[in-house]
């Protein structure tokens, strides 16, 4: 297959959120702390540096859905996820810069009943940006409940939009194909290939859609490694494969997807999304600590544990350099107050 730099997202509406590609650096500290040779540098790719609402992943994906929305003439942006959602904070910030209303459906599906978690980082944002939050307990159906209160809002004229968690529609994933384009960009300005490109998978949006834009680009999509921190490994796996095809669907439906193109790891889940593990609080310690970084404990504190894992036993020996992409999420952190106290042990 021939390689191109370029798929064609143009036709697609878009309303801008990034203030242009964002970095890729090189954790030279890191390397030295873990004793790493020369050709398996650890590189991250800082999804976590946005202009917008705190930045982070949802905003790729939420340029597309913002625009599409518009494009419909809709005027109500209405969303779900848990209680601490980075999703819901930022369709929350980028429904405020885009002039929409926002409404929100939380649910408690992570069990945490402490004051940190109830109240504290992407909660207090979501008041902030001037989204209506309907909180919801843990067993409910959200998309159930959003479907409803749109009902209620066309009876009294308005024009609602709903996404789904995560933003991990078709459309939202374009953001990621969008992504797969920049790194691919910035491959060629640095002078090297990523033999591997490593992400958090919660929706599965942001593997699936990374997938989809390499594919599409003639590029191999399996260079792709995620770690579920939601599903199990057989559900996220799913998922993601489901994701990407409809995703290259809208930008390339001539390149299907092969099996085994799709990577899915489940070895740093848990005892499920939001429970905190020993592995997480030791990566989110050491890369602060080295680094200067910050890791959020549901998605990337989770994921690099992984990288990590996989670097020190050599399981990816000889592939080259490794990219991380930091997603953000770091009002999370501020959720887990409690977790990161020094005289507690991982809850
Ligand atoms: C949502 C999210 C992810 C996971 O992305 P998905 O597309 O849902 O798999 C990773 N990191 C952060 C910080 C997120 O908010």
């Amino acid at each position: 297959m021939p390689q191109r730099a370029m798929i064609s997202l143009e036709k697609r509406p878009r309303y801008r959120l990034l203030d242009g590609p964002t970095p890729i650096q090189r954790l030279a500290r890191l390397e030295r702390a873990l004793g790493l040779a020369e050709s398996s540098g650890i590189y991250v790719k800082r999804d976590d540096l946005m202009g917008l609402g705190g930045g982070g992943s949802k905003l790729r994906k939420l340029e597309f859905l913002v625009g599409d929305a518009l494009e419909q003439g809709c005027d109500t942006f209405i969303t779900t996820g848990a209680r601490q959602s980075n999703h819901a904070r930022l369709s929350a910030a980028a429904a405020a810069h885009a002039g929409l209303a926002c409404e929100l459906v939380l649910t408690d599906t992570v069990p945490r009943e402490d004051e940190a978690y109830r109240h504290n980082g992407n909660v207090l944002l979501d008041q902030l940006f001037g989204a209506t939050v309907h909180r919801q307990p843990g067993d409910v159906d959200a998309l159930t409940v959003a479907r409803r209160r749109a009902a209620e809002l066309i009876a009294g004229g308005r024009r609602p939009y709903i996404v789904g968690a995560g933003g991990s529609s078709p459309i939202g994933c374009l953001g990621y194909a969008a992504c797969a384009c920049e790194i691919v960009r910035q491959e060629q300005e640095l002078g090297l290939r990523f033999g591997r490109i490593v992400v958090p998978n919660g929706s599965s949006g942001t593997h699936a859609g990374l997938a989809a834009g390499l594919k599409a680009l003639g590029h191999d999509a399996s260079r792709v490694t995620s770690f579920s921190v939601l599903a199990s490994v057989d559900r996220a796996r799913e998922t993601t494969i489901q994701l990407a095809g409809q995703a290259l669907d809208l930008i390339d439906p001539d390149r299907p997807f092969t099996d085994g193109e799709i990577a899915v790891s489940g070895g740093q889940l848990g005892a499920g999304y939001g429970i905190p593990t020993a592995a997480m609080l030791d990566t989110v310690r050491l890369v602060a600590r080295t680094e200067g970084l910050l890791f959020d404990p549901v998605y990337g504190g989770k994921a690099f544990a992984g990288l990590l894992d996989a670097m020190r036993s050599a399981a990816w020996a000889g592939d080259g350099p490794v990219l991380f992409v930091m997603t953000g999420g770091l009002p999370g952190l501020f959720a887990y107050e409690p977790t990161f106290r020094p005289e507690e042990p991982a809850a």
